[in-house]
């Protein structure tokens, strides 16, 4: 007999190893939120990380493997992590994770997972109602805001262009699309593997609160046409990744109604604010976008991936790989959503909606609500506590869980400051006891944190810079 048969797919075994795993990650959970939580990462550099697992032995026991993956980790679930906009997944989540890896459903058509099929529209129904669209939304959850947003801005094209990209391809068309600088990079990157090119990427400069100055917007929109660039979308962030700040979407709405433009929305980290009864005002507006991309794994509580795409005219997602066979959806019975693979960029998809549909099921819809408005909350505490102290300056009131910092001592170049700057994250990421990351604000370095996690609180900020103040006196 195989060990495959006897060990690797023993259920007594898996029992022994899963009470063993869940007992040894609910005791790192417990600590992680403790006030003996201990430090964020235990840092080595590449090559020595790389070393240590290089040389590790084979044959061990899980409790020992797991214990030594998790002693590595980046500790999400630690409240002093405040740096990229990755969760602490809900364990309820993580669970639903695991059951999918389990029945691995790949679900690109409904025979691969029925259950996730049916489930899927659910919750895309549940988003469309949130937005503010009406029964004609649809959409689907694909892998990462970077895919969901390609996929969104492919339908746009397809859509949008003279031609039949699908069939003929661009035939001398030049295309763009107009979006603020501070957009996420996979904008950009989505533009470009279009093909689009320098010139199919338009930068609309930002306003002194880093939103897209839709000032701009026409006369942008006006010289390309004048250069031969049929501008095909204008996609709003909704929150832009570096500031967290949101563009303003009625506006861009009216533009893009006006000119007759795709409007998309990137609402990978802030999309979720629709859920949210005191910030949802943030996302006015959005019901009028054609398109929308909102990460369950950024602001609600999912282990990544779990990306929604939502089209607020469902019959556009059925045009985003098959534009030939557009004639063949005017009958009602060819849009047949029960196979997600026609409108995915992935065959075998993972069951990623059980991420957020089991906390939906277990907690209500208003859990989302719950924990969205309080990490927003937490955001604007921690920038009032940054204004009491004289080192410190704001780069702008943040409107969401993401704030910028830094420390400003007016004796100081810019050069300087950029460089004191950079030097305490350093000492941080090094030091290990919190996790909080940098970004580049018109030449200048800031500190950036995003709450993401629920356990983080005032004291964690006040000694946070009280740590910071202690490194430069040092
Ligand atoms: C995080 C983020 C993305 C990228 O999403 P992934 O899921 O990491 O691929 C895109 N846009 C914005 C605004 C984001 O915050």
């Amino acid at each position: 007999m195989s060990r495959v048969t006897t060990e690797v797919y023993n259920a007594d075994e898996f029992r022994r190893m899963g009470h063993e795993i869940i007992d040894l990650i609910a005791e790192h959970l417990k600590k992680s939120t403790s006030n003996d939580a201990g430090n964020v990462n235990n840092w080595k550099t590449p090559n020595e990380q790389l070393k240590y697992w290089q040389t590790y032995p084979e044959k061990v026991d899980i409790k020992t493997l797991f214990s030594d993956i998790i002693f590595s980790a980046n500790n999400l679930h630690n409240p002093k992590y405040i740096g990229h906009q990755v969760p602490p997944p809900a364990p309820a989540a993580a669970l639903a994770a695991f059951l999918g890896s389990m029945l691995n459903n790949g679900m690109a058509i409904y025979e691969m997972g029925p259950q996730v099929t049916a489930i899927e529209k659910i919750v895309m129904n549940t988003f469309s109602f949130h937005l503010g669209y009406n029964s004609e939304a649809d959409g689907f959850f694909t892998s990462g805001g970077t895919l969901a947003n390609l996929t969104a801005l492919i339908a746009a094209r397809n859509i949008m262009s003279n031609n039949d990209v699908w069939e003929d391809g661009y035939a001398g068309e030049k295309l763009a699309v107009m979006v603020s600088s501070e957009a996420h990079y996979c904008v950009d990157k989505a533009a470009r593997i279009m093909g689009f090119g320098n010139d199919g990427f338009i930068i609309i400069p930002v306003t002194d609160g880093y939103v897209m100055d839709t000032d701009l917007l026409q006369k942008h929109l006006d010289d390309n046409l004048k250069k031969g660039i049929k501008v095909i979308a204008v996609v709003g962030s909704a929150c832009s990744t570096s500031t967290g700040t949101y563009d303003d979407l009625s506006k861009i709405a009216d533009f893009a109604e006006k000119n007759s433009l795709w409007f998309h929305v990137d609402g990978a980290h802030g999309g979720a604010a629709i859920f949210s009864s005191k910030y949802k005002n943030l996302m006015k507006g959005i019901e009028r976008a054609d398109s929308v991309v909102i990460d369950c794994h950024k602001m609600l509580m999912a282990p990544a991936l779990a990306t929604a795409l939502i089209f607020k005219n469902g019959k556009d997602s059925y045009k985003t790989f098959h534009q030939k066979a557009q004639y063949l959806w005017e009958k009602e019975d060819d849009l047949d959503w029960y196979n997600y693979g026609k409108r995915t960029m992935e065959c075998t998809k993972l069951m990623m909606n059980l991420k957020f549909f089991v906390l939906f099921k277990l907690y209500g819809i208003d859990i989302f609500d719950e924990h969205v408005t309080a990490l927003y909350d937490r955001g604007k505490e921690f920038a009032e506590l940054v204004k009491t102290n004289k080192a410190f300056e704001l780069a702008v009131n943040p409107q969401s869980n993401i704030v910028c910092f830094r420390l400003n001592n007016p004796t100081l170049t810019r050069d300087q400051k950029n460089d004191l700057n950079k030097r305490v994250r350093k000492f941080l990421l090094e030091d290990g006891e919190y996790y909080i990351v940098q970004t580049v604000l018109n030449g200048n370095v800031f500190l950036r944190t995003s709450i993401m996690n629920p356990f983080t609180e005032m004291k964690h900020f006040e000694r946070l810079l009280q740590k910071i103040e202690d490194f430069v006196k040092s």
